[in-house]
């Protein structure tokens, strides 16, 4: 779509469509740099195509917005999470996709002691400790473990669970062990 003018907009645009279905690749490297290039119209986007939904079918969209919350209800924890944390003024946040990212890889279990959940995020380094609220500093817990890791650091909760013998999670998805050894 080298820059050719159109004197028919809608010619321009059926060219425009016929240029996407002959180069899938390039149309959708194009949009990614679009979107990369323009994050605020891309939300604005989002934002107008969201509202447009809602105002045709509201009953539908808040069935699924409520089906959505009662499978994920860590996503609503996640929520409640960054908005605390904003609140103490943590630096950081991190959005629910990539909370739900950090999720799928841990394999959707406690990265501590991998039971199966329910699930909320867990400061590596707490806050009260100078953590920041960046998904990189945050795991996915269970709550017993998130309740007794407390204010410890996940390196001293860690040793202390390693301690105490018990098993945990290695990054890799496997139990500890499970590791496979020589000896
Ligand atoms: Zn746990």
């Amino acid at each position: 779509m080298s820059g050719v003018a159109y004197k028919d907009p809608e010619r321009g645009r059926a060219y425009g469509r016929e240029w996407m279905k002959r180069n899938p690749e390039k149309a959708r490297e194009a949009m990614r740099r679009w979107r990369a290039r323009n994050p605020e119209l891309r939300r604005e986007r989002n934002r107008r195509y969201k509202r447009a939904a809602q105002l045709r079918n509201p009953a539908k969209i808040n069935a699924q917005k409520a089906a959505y919350h009662a499978a994920h209800p860590e996503y609503k924890r996640a929520k409640d999470q960054a908005y605390r944390a904003r609140k103490i003024a943590a630096p950081g946040s991190f959005s629910g996709a990539e909370w739900r990212d950090l999720v799928v890889r841990w394999g959707n279990v406690c990265a501590y002691r991998g039971e199966p959940g329910p699930l909320e995020p867990d400061h590596r380094v707490p806050l009260v400790r100078g953590g920041t609220n960046y998904i990189d500093n945050i795991l996915p817990s269970c709550r017993n473990c998130n309740a007794e890791k407390g204010k410890l650091t996940e390196d001293e909760f860690r040793a202390r669970l390693a301690a105490e013998g018990n098993a945990t999670m290695t990054p890799d998805g496997r139990m500890s062990d499970e590791e496979t050894s020589a000896g």
